[in-house]
């Protein structure tokens, strides 16, 4: 059976590319006789808001969407974050690490004056000032890297998933070495945020809730490499990824939740209707 989920982070309004990823997600599910569930991504307490949950559940069912209950909210699974955390810490992956957004920017541009930092799809790519520090000595103040090097190495078998956002599908073997060179020593836990980071809590709920069809957006496309090597690591299956296209604005910029210009929360109080929305994003039935 197939299980498809949405999983938004509390963080602003819905806008228009999550109400194609929901509806998308939950019109397959309903069509193969699947389920269909909303997991709430809150782990970041600092942008995550109660009133942006209510309102993004008020906004998919005025979509028409259906989802089971109850919702699962990640700040209600922090021990299994904490337990996956400890398995990579254990097996010797993992290192504590001091340094804030400066510190890194500034030894990244140190070497090459004027040379543009890179950025993975973590951000910029972290030069590994701390990754000769043991977690013995982690503080309160340090986050915790994947030492992407020693992950690579440990990997059990050729990582790959199949991609059916494409016609036609494929499946898509994820080569590890740009895991090295292009995300770097990835955040797993951050020292300001309640626990693990967004790739972390996302691997094991989709594991947790058997989630066998992952629809999200191509802007995450490039953080599902990363995925696959943590589903790895963790012994974890590796659902079927759909990433769909992107819905842009006339400029073709992607939208944004900032952007609540385009909420789908503005459009209802602009008097469109939910078969508007769904004209607008391309899912004529
Ligand atoms: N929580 C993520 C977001 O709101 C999406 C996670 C995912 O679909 O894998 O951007």
């Amino acid at each position: 059976m197939i299980v498809e989920r949405f999983a938004p982070s509390p963080t602003g309004l819905l806008h228009l590319g999550h109400a194609y990823s929901a509806l998308l997600a939950c019109d397959i599910a309903k069509a193969t006789g699947g389920r269909f569930l909303v997991r709430i991504e809150n782990t970041d307490a600092a942008r995550c808001k109660p009133e942006y949950e209510t309102a993004l559940f008020e906004d998919l069912e005025w979509l028409g969407i259906d989802w089971e209950t109850p919702v699962l909210r990640q700040t209600d699974r922090l021990d299994s974050y904490d337990n996956a955390l400890d398995k990579l810490i254990d097996i010797g992956l993992c290192y504590p690490c001091s340094c804030t957004r400066s510190d890194i920017k500034n030894a990244l541009s140190a070497p090459q004056e004027g040379a543009e930092p890179a950025f993975g799809p973590d951000g910029l790519i972290y030069p590994r000032t701390c990754c000769h520090r043991s977690m013995s000595e982690r503080t309160a103040q340090d986050a915790i890297r994947l030492d992407m090097t020693k992950a690579v190495s440990m990997l059990t078998s050729e990582l790959s998933f199949q991609e059916i956002g494409t016609d036609p599908h494929k499946t898509i073997t994820i080569d590890p070495q740009p895991l090295i060179t292009d995300c770097g020593d990835i955040v797993l836990a951050r020292k300001d945020i309640a626990t693990t980071a967004y790739h972390m809590s996302v691997v094991i709920d989709d594991a947790y809730q058997e989630v066998t069809h992952v629809t999200r957006g191509l802007d995450l496309a490039s953080a599902t490499s990363i995925h696959c090597l943590l589903q790895n690591l963790l012994g974890l299956p590796t659902p079927i990824y759909r990433h769909h296209r992107l819905i842009r604005d006339e400029n073709g910029k992607r939208l944004a939740k900032r952007d609540d210009a385009r909420s789908i929360r503005a459009y209802r109080e602009q008097g469109l209707t939910p078969e508007d929305i769904r004209e607008m994003v391309g899912l004529t039935s």
